[in-house]
């Protein structure tokens, strides 16, 4: 209990009206069950206090590895290889409980990892993951720039072949663990135009990171601007499996996924606050949970959550069968992260004043979707990427 009285703990099981739980095999469900109660004994309590710091609760990482989630799908090189869903679920828990912790699995193993899986060549893949996975080395995703958002593809840091080296020079911004990784994957023009990634050594000279502070969302998980001056790194570390854009947008087809099941970790944890709380608290002599208005908050964002649910794990399903497209994975981003913020704010408002309160979880999550709707695509972009699937034409580029 906080000291308003009310419950922070999240229930367990979670949210679970249509039965999904039927339909996972007993290796998701243990992985889920894992996972759940790691976030919910040893992450959710120190949340709160870790955020109002804006700092990672690092001790936590080597329990992380022993729950064989970093890596998710990706089989081979030490890789749990576990299915989408199993993979998304772990998201799902760690989000209900933390979503900055969420995201650092995210960076590492959605993006980062990912990044050598798809665009790394098999010798890349055996050097790079094992100690990935492990987390003895903790990876960066650095595609966003200062000039380059939403228009990634327009990016301006270069690579420059030199010997058996390339020198790299540009500026990244928004990179999550820009400052505490080992490596990052840099995307960067190679003189061909073409945008490729490779793989930078923080410790590189000429690789400067700095943190971005005064942040209100995801405040446990620090990103950050990189600046790359002349940062010479070894010819063999550019990713040589994949080259263009398309290998970097394959990699975030793929983590979007990711993305969708945060959200609703975020939602749900939300939803099981606001119920509790409906439950618990009385106003003109009776719950507030009584009144026809609550209810109908509490139904749309069960609604809301439950749809979010049966559609992840369909496409988590297609994502197993080798059939995710890109505009699937947009549309399932875009869907998820609007239905989490609205969740959220609902909650909020279900709180009263009590709702602004850290200590009662729902502001924090509200500020972590705020930065969810926006990274991995905005909203809008992704509803662009899927505008553009069906009518065959781009209103972006
Ligand atoms: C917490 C956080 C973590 C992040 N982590 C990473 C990371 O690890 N690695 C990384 O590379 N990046 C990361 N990012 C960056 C993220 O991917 C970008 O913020 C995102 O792509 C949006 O870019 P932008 O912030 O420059 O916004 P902009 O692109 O400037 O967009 C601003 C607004 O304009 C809208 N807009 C833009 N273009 C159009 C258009 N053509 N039509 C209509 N509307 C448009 C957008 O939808 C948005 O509403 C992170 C961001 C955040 C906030």
């Amino acid at each position: 209990m906080g000291e308003t009285g009310m419950t922070v703990l999240t229930a367990s099981p979670a949210v679970d009206f249509y039965h999904l739980d039927a339909d996972l095999t007993s290796e998701e469900r243990e992985v889920r069950d894992r996972v759940r109660l790691f976030a919910q004994r040893d992450l959710l309590p120190i949340a709160q206090e870790y955020w109002d710091r804006a700092e990672m609760p690092l001790d936590l990482l080597s329990g992380l590895a022993r729950l064989g989630i970093v890596g998710g799908s990706i089989e081979g090189y030490g890789c749990p290889g576990i299915s989408s869903a199993a993979y998304g679920l772990a998201l799902q828990e760690l989000c209900r409980a933390d979503s900055s912790f969420g995201t650092l699995v995210g960076v590492q193993s959605s993006l980062a990892m990912n990044a050598i899986y798809y665009c790394g060549t098999e010798e890349q893949r055996q050097h790079w993951l094992p100690p990935m996975v492990r987390l003895e080395t903790l990876g960066a995703f650095g595609l966003t720039e200062p000039e380059a958002g939403s228009d990634a593809t327009h990016l301006q840091t270069t690579a420059v072949r030199d010997g058996n080296t390339y020198i790299l020079n540009g500026h990244k911004r928004w990179i999550g663990n820009a400052t505490l990784c080992d490596i990052c994957i840099i995307w960067a023009r190679t003189e061909d135009g073409k945008i490729n990634g490779f793989v930078v050594p923080r410790e590189t000279p000429g690789y400067r990171a700095g943190v971005i502070t005064g942040k209100l969302a995801k405040r446990s998980i620090w990103q950050g601007t990189i600046d790359l001056a002349d940062c010479r790194i070894p010819a063999e570390n550019r990713l040589a499996g994949m080259s263009g854009f398309g290998g970097t947008a394959t990699v975030l087809m793929h983590a979007r996924l990711g993305v969708c099941w945060e959200a609703v970790g975020s939602a749900i944890a939300c939803y099981e606050i606001a119920l509790a709380h409906a439950r618990e608290r009385e106003q003109f002599g009776r719950p507030l949970a009584g009144f026809q208005l609550v209810q109908q908050k509490l139904v749309q964002m069960l609604n809301g959550i439950s749809l979010a649910q049966l559609a992840t794990l369909h496409v988590s399903r297609l994502r197993d069968a080798g059939s995710l497209t890109p505009a699937m994975s947009s549309m399932l981003k875009m869907n998820n992260s609007a239905m989490a913020r609205e969740v959220a704010l609902h909650a909020r408002d279900i709180l009263g004043g009590n709702g602004i309160l850290g200590e009662n979880q729902v502001m924090r999550h509200l500020c972590d979707l705020e930065a969810l709707y926006t990274y991995e695509g905005t909203h809008d972009i992704n509803m662009l990427v899927v505008g553009r699937e069906i009518t065959g034409l781009s209103a972006f580029t």
